[in-house]
């Protein structure tokens, strides 16, 4: 299994278009990227590719790295940067079989399989599969586990990519309030890729500030939809990850913290 992050940043990304905080400005001097979510998955023994979520950065990331194009999609929720890079499947795939939850959103009332129906119903390449959360189904040679996560108000899944003993899990966004069925399923990867859009530090300043604070009093959710840093950490120690990559990484970062381990910029790659 080849892991290539192809998106690591939130939905401005870094840099952000005409920031110049101190973070932005670094990153345009390191020559480094942190595009809209997105995760290539290779299978060496079949050739096939899979991709976690749809980028609106898709075209842009296919021409930075060298990875073929996909064979099927896992899409996690409905929000723009991990949703709409779809249209980019036009004239350029032959077709693309996209995997997504069946569960019915009371939000939205419909499962984020039912919103990609709709919403890219003029794409000929697309085949779209409903899939029961904690349900394993097969894709591209992988064993693949929807999980669900909290990212209120909306549904949102984890991803769980398995083959021949080697996994790869994925939190998606969320909250540090992870169901129990969904922390023992996320548990013991070989790589964990673990939202982590800022640090504890800035919650404070957050509107509706921090929640689930460790015993130290250190928030390891910021607002209500994303993990800190500290509980993204705090998460993969719980689930005994062999190695964690944080990503979904903001600009809000301070500058002298923004490129430190484990924080992941756009290009690297894992052979699990
Ligand atoms: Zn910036
Ligand atoms: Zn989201
Ligand atoms: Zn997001």
């Amino acid at each position: 299994m080849q892991v290539t992050l192809l998106g690591t940043g939130d939905t401005t990304g870094t840099p952000t278009p005409r920031c110049d905080c101190e973070t932005c400005t670094a990153a345009r001097e390191r020559g480094v990227e942190r595009t809209r979510f997105s995760v290539h998955v290779r299978n060496e023994a079949t050739g096939e590719s899979l991709l976690v979520d749809l980028s609106p950065d898709l075209r842009h990331q296919f021409l930075e790295q060298d990875v073929p194009l996909p064979d099927a999609a896992v899409a996690t929720h409905v929000h723009f940067d991990h949703l709409h890079g779809l249209g980019n499947a036009h004239r350029l795939l032959d077709s693309l079989a996209v995997h997504a939850a069946n569960e019915v959103d009371p939000v939205t009332g419909e499962s984020v399989a039912d919103s990609v129906r709709d919403q890219y119903d003029y794409l000929r390449p697309l085949t779209v599969h409903g899939h029961a959360p904690y349900e394993t189904f097969s894709t591209c040679g992988f064993d693949v586990t929807l999980v669900p996560v909290e990212h209120p108000p909306m549904l949102c899944y984890g991803v769980v990519v398995e083959r021949d003993g080697t996994k790869l899990a994925l939190t998606g966004d969320t909250n540090y309030d992870i169901p129990e069925a969904s922390r023992a399923a996320l548990a013991d990867a070989d790589l964990l890729l673990a939202d982590a859009i800022v640090p504890a530090s800035l919650a404070d300043p957050h509107p509706v500030g921090g929640d689930h604070h460790d015993d130290e009093g250190v928030p390891r959710t910021f607002g209500t939809k994303h993990m800190t840093r500290e509980g993204a950490l705090a998460l993969a120690d719980e689930l005994d990850a062999r190695e964690v990559r944080l990503v979904h990484v903001s600009h809000f970062y301070p500058a002298d913290e923004a490129f430190e381990e484990p924080l992941a910029v756009d290009g690297e790659q894992y052979q699990l």
